[in-house]
């Protein structure tokens, strides 16, 4: 039978390629992401709205259209998250802290929320939250991105625990480096913050990783599709890492 899947930020990146994935298995996929362009570029056959996850208002209009035309939620992916900024901790500014924890934390707080309702009401559902391998480890250089990706890491096992007694599974995913055009900003920007070359910080990203390379979004979006399988219906609170990352990062 075919899942109702919601996802965030899922209009471009890895909650496309999830968004794909989902549809390849026949599912109904509808999407919400700040970029109206991306939103417009979207693959025919599922739904993608223009919604903020920071936005309270917005993203309580998007998912009860969602409810209102579905009557709830399979698996909700509270993907949308940006990088935020990359530099000792004394020259960054607040400003950049506070957005950089607002879409990821803010977002899946506003996210959750809503999936928790419905689920319960449902006594069955699948939460997935995009944290990423800054969420098991502490990089130097990108002290908000790493504390908002732990928060989210956090808040994955706290609502597994309180959804668990209502059927309700919640799991992180943790990518590593995923090749692609947001990991091409991310190391043009660690590359000026400390005076390297991008081939170096693409080296040392790839060499501390037990697999030595990048991952695709398409392997990212796999184990979406695997978590959301019969074959993971004891699975709940983890937080999976999917690149084979290594703690040694410099
Ligand atoms: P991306 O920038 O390619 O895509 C993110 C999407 O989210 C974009 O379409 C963007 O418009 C949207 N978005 C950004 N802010 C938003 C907001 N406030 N409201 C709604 N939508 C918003 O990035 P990605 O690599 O696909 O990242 C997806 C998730 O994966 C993020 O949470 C990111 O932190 C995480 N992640 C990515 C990597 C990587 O290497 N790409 C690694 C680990 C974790």
């Amino acid at each position: 039978m075919s899942r109702r899947v919601v996802i965030t930020g899922g209009a471009s990146g890895l909650g496309l390629a999830m968004a794909r994935a989902f549809l390849r298995e026949g599912d109904h996929v509808a999407v919400c992401d700040a970029d109206p362009a991306a939103v417009a570029g979207t693959p025919a056959g599922m739904r993608a709205e223009v919604a903020d996850v920071t936005d309270e208002a917005t993203m309580g209009d998007f998912l009860a259209r969602i409810e209102a035309e579905w009557g709830g939620a399979d698996v909700v992916i509270s993907n949308a998250g940006i990088g935020g900024p990359a530099g000792p901790v004394e020259a960054l500014d607040f400003a950049d802290w506070q957005r950089c924890l607002s879409v990821n934390l803010d977002g899946a707080f506003l996210t959750c929320r809503w999936a928790a309702r419905v689920m319960k009401a449902q006594g069955a559902g699948l939460i997935l939250l995009t944290s990423s391998v800054s969420g098991l480890f502490g990089f130097p250089w990108r002290t908000p991105y790493v504390a908002a990706k732990w928060g989210i890491v956090g808040l994955t096992k706290a609502l597994a625990s309180e959804l668990g007694p209502h059927g309700v599974r919640v799991n992180a995913i943790c990518p590593g480096a995923v090749e692609g055009p947001r990991m091409d900003r991310v190391v043009a920007m660690e590359a000026a913050a400390r005076g390297e070359t991008e081939a170096s910080v693409r080296a040392r990203f790839a060499e501390s990783a037990a697999l030595r390379r990048f991952v695709s979004a398409e392997e990212v979006a796999a184990s979406a599709l695997f978590l959301a399988s019969p074959g993971a219906a004891a699975i709940s609170g983890q937080a999976l890492a999917v690149d084979g990352l290594n703690e040694r990062v410099t």
